[in-house]
């Protein structure tokens, strides 16, 4: 199979970009016939009170994510998290995808579709064994071919965050259209959120979100541009949508533990 993208290419790029306070966790080595891909998680901002995951290139053939991932840590998340977050990044969690431009991993699987099994691909068991949940947040960037504009999935544990998505659809507009369609991937949609979403137990089989969602996380969103409009739109508008995540999720909460009893996650 031809490869399109050098996975080597990205880690050089994230290894230049990282400054003396972020943190490289290398997670283990994906072996296929042919490659041996490292998977890494890099930390910035470590013991900050929020914690956020941002995760990209789980699907290969979605590359607007892992740009988004470079461009972000190369423009200064380094600087975001000199704020509330500790940011926790998995830049490409299906590097043979990457590198050949398919959704599924050199086994032919959807790592999407694994985070229930208990014996998953070794990229989806890598992840799970080697990222701390829960999180405070989770943001997975993908890309949908389909989608004539952008739009998320959102799934919270609470009524306190679930005004994100739409605060988040407000940021991204500006540099991208967004999908106001009633139904989305044959589910209700509202001004660009999918927030109907099933319940994990409910579910054979678990997306990383519900994974996360299980895990304690308290707002799983997965964000969805269109690979109609260029690349640097599409970076553009990814990049618009974590930065308005990362904003507003600590208003959200803050907002709520004035009335509540505030009490921060921590995380292990
Ligand atoms: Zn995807």
């Amino acid at each position: 199979m031809k490869k399109i993208r050098n996975y080597y290419d990205i880690l050089a790029r994230l290894q230049s970009a990282l400054d003396g306070s972020a943190s490289r966790h290398d997670l283990g080595t994906i072996r296929t016939p042919s490659d041996g891909y490292p998977l890494i998680r890099i930390v910035l901002g470590q013991g900050n009170p929020y914690r956020v995951l941002i995760s990209a290139g789980i699907h290969g053939d979605e590359p607007a994510g892992v740009e988004t991932v470079c461009t972000f840590l190369e423009q200064g998340g380094n600087l975001l998290a000199k704020g509330p977050w500790e940011i926790s990044v998995l830049p490409c969690i299906n590097p043979f995808g990457y590198e050949h431009g398919t959704r599924n991993n050199y086994e032919g699987k959807d790592l999407n579709r694994e985070f229930k099994n208990s014996d998953p691909p070794r990229e989806v068991s890598l992840v799970r064994d080697g990222t701390p949940f829960p999180f405070h947040l989770t943001l997975e960037l993908h890309e949908d071919v389909d989608s004539p504009g952008y739009y998320l999935y959102q799934k919270t544990a609470t009524a306190r965050q679930e005004g994100l998505g739409f605060r988040i659809v407000e940021r991204v507009e500006p540099h991208m259209a967004i999908n106001r369609n009633e139904m989305i991937e044959e589910m209700e949609a509202e001004g660009g959120v999918i927030h109907r979403l099933k319940n994990p137990g409910e579910m054979d089989f678990w997306p990383m979100a519900l994974y996360a969602l299980a895990q304690g996380t308290q707002a799983c969103l997965t964000l969805e541009s269109s690979p109609r409009f260029p690349m640097a739109t599409r970076v553009k508008a990814h990049l618009a949508a974590i930065s308005g995540a990362l904003e507003h999720f600590p208003i959200l909460m803050e907002r709520e533990s004035r009335i509540k009893n505030p009490r921060i996650l921590k995380g292990g």
